[in-house]
């Protein structure tokens, strides 16, 4: 006999930062809510990669919940950036403060959601054999959850141990005397390797295209810096949010083509110094004028030159692209890695990895021979986790066919055929491109005060419709157009998962699009339809 089928208000799929906001969210409507998660912990991303050296790049005290001002009062980060068990401690922390716990279920990855126009409800099953219907189905699914892992030839001959940085070991690995490679150098790689080169015997990176990369500048936050936040979190929440990242990167108003070449400069200097990601802040131009992007672009190439001993590896290193077009990446002694006599690098740019053997890596006719490998080769962005589902809308269209040339959505948060059904963080909204728990925060309390809006007016069903899903399609590609983010081989457009359409997928500017979802709502939710029955 099949088990029953579990009535639910709201399924969640998803046990990250946005499947546990939804939960307490939906909880406190009285809703009965669910969260699904095919993992046997929570937190999403942050349980998955769990590399050496895995670390948030946005600080500490933006890069968590400002929806419950006791929890941002009672948390204290230890580091400026933190570190991914902590991350993974402050979410374990956020579901016994809110008693969430109740009403997660692990192990429960969702294989397949259908809407039965019948009775309208989402029927969703998971891999552990349930079933649930429920009203309303939220993907809280994530944005770099679906593991790329490159199709190379003869990838399950080799004898040793393989691993990814987004799918990492829970209990850790000792690479200890060993021969390691990591192949890729983004931003997972680039904090992994540090580390992995302090333990290994011999480590070899294989690099198909550098990235740009600036130090992070991390250490301890001190009480004082804490409470100073502390006293004024309302004011320092809103001004992350008046900016386009939604986390405050120091914004400088000026354009590089307002300054002289010594205030230019000094300017790359300062930032130099406050690391990470507040070079997005550096000039009002950086990502719209090529002219100022090729100044800082030369300024770190510089800096790369300055810190590599051998020339020949920094050439290498030094990437000669576009600075900020692929994310930029934060580092705590990445170059000086290379400096390490167990340290070398491989260049596959011209020469792509031909095979994987038993025993290592052949690139050409050069054979490399390793103990374990490293993939830190990146994600399916923002539509993978979501195309492994089985998601059928209304007539049996499958989202997967819907969204064969490229996601298409209204606000990130709809697309058209699919009633009820939210994406938290979704293609065409600013996620990624922003303070990722700021950006579901926004997401969480849309959907809340659309389901309040549904019950206020006795709607059922609320779906995006498809003339409002092409103009915000239409405006997405237009924001981005009118930067240099187009300009490279991005995951943002899908360009690193080999047959992914290319479309750039992330909606850039925060506070415009805040506005936007807020002039919706008050238009009685413009671009929806809403239904009775
Ligand atoms: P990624 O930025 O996509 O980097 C993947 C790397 O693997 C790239 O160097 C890529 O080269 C390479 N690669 C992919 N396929 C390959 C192949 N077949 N052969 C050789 N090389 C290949 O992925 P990621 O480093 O995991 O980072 C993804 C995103 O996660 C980041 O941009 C960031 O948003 C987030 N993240 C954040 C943090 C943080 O907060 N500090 C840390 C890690 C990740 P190409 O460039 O040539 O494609």
């Amino acid at each position: 006999m099949s088990a029953p089928i579990k009535q639910l208000d709201v399924v969640i799929v998803g046990s990250g930062f946005a499947g546990l906001y939804m939960l307490h969210t939906a909880r406190q409507l009285g809703l009965r809510a669910r969260v699904l998660e095919g993992g046997s912990g929570p937190g999403g991303t942050w349980f998955w990669n769990r590399y050496p050296g895995a670390r948030c790049d946005i600080e500490s005290m933006q890069y968590s919940f400002q929806f419950d001002r006791d929890l941002q009062q009672e948390w204290e980060w230890s580091e400026r950036y933190a570190a991914q068990p902590e991350i993974l401690a402050y979410i374990d922390h956020v579901i016994e403060r809110f008693d969430l716990a109740g009403d997660i279920q692990f192990n429960s990855r969702v294989e397949s959601a259908i809407f039965d126009e019948v009775n309208g409800r989402w029927m969703v099953e998971t891999s552990a054999g349930e079933t649930f219907s429920s009203t309303f189905c939220i993907m809280a699914t994530g944005c770099l959850s679906a593991a790329n892992m490159p199709n190379i030839k003869g990838r399950e001959t080799f004898s040793g141990p393989v691993y990814h940085t987004g799918q990492w070991p829970q209990d850790g690995v000792d690479f200890s005397g060993l021969k390691v490679a990591v192949v890729g150098t983004g931003s997972s790689a680039i904090q992994t390797i540090p580390l992995v080169a302090e333990q290994a015997a011999q480590l070899t990176v294989f690099q198909r295209t550098p990235s740009f990369t600036v130090p992070a500048r991390n250490r301890a936050l001190t009480q004082s810096e804490k409470d100073e936040i502390k006293a004024n979190y309302d004011d320092y929440r809103a001004l992350g949010k008046s900016q386009d990242l939604a986390w405050d990167a120091a914004p400088n108003e000026n354009a590089a083509s307002d300054l002289s070449d010594a205030e230019i400069v000094a300017e790359c200097e300062r930032r130099w110094e406050m690391g990470a990601l507040y070079w997005y802040g550096a000039f009002s131009d950086l990502l719209t004028d090529q002219k100022t992007n090729d100044i800082v672009a030369q300024f770190v190439r510089g800096k790369v030159r300055e810190m590599v001993k051998d020339p020949k590896v920094a050439d290498i290193l030094a990437p000669d692209s576009v600075f900020g077009c692929k994310r930029v990446c934060a580092d705590t002694n990445y170059y000086a890695t290379y400096n390490r006599d167990n340290v070398s690098l491989v260049d596959i740019s011209s020469t792509p990895i031909d095979e994987i053997t038993s025993d290592g890596i052949r690139v050409d006719d050069t054979s490399y021979e390793f103990d374990a490998i490293i993939f830190a080769t990146g994600f399916d962005a923002m539509t993978g986790s979501l195309n492994k589902i089985d998601i059928r809308g209304r007539s049996g269209l499958k989202l997967k066919d819907k969204w064969a040339a490229g996601p298409r959505t209204y606000l990130g948060l709809q697309t058209a055929g699919f009633p009820n059904l939210f994406t938290i963080s979704g293609p065409g909204s600013p996620s990624v491109l922003t303070c990722m728990v700021t950006s579901i925060e926004q997401h969480v309390e849309f959907i809340r005060d659309a389901i309040v809006y549904m019950r206020e007016h006795d709607m059922k069903y609320i779906e995006a419709t498809a003339e409002a899903e092409d103009a915000w399609v239409d405006h997405v590609n237009e924001v981005a157009g009118s930067t240099l983010l187009n300009n490279c081989n991005s995951w943002y457009l899908g360009a690193n998962v080999p047959g992914k359409p290319r479309v750039f997928m992330p909606y850039l500017g925060f506070p415009a699009y805040a506005a936007k979802c807020e002039e919706v709502a008050e238009q009685g939710y413009e671009g929806f339809v809403l239904g009775a029955a």
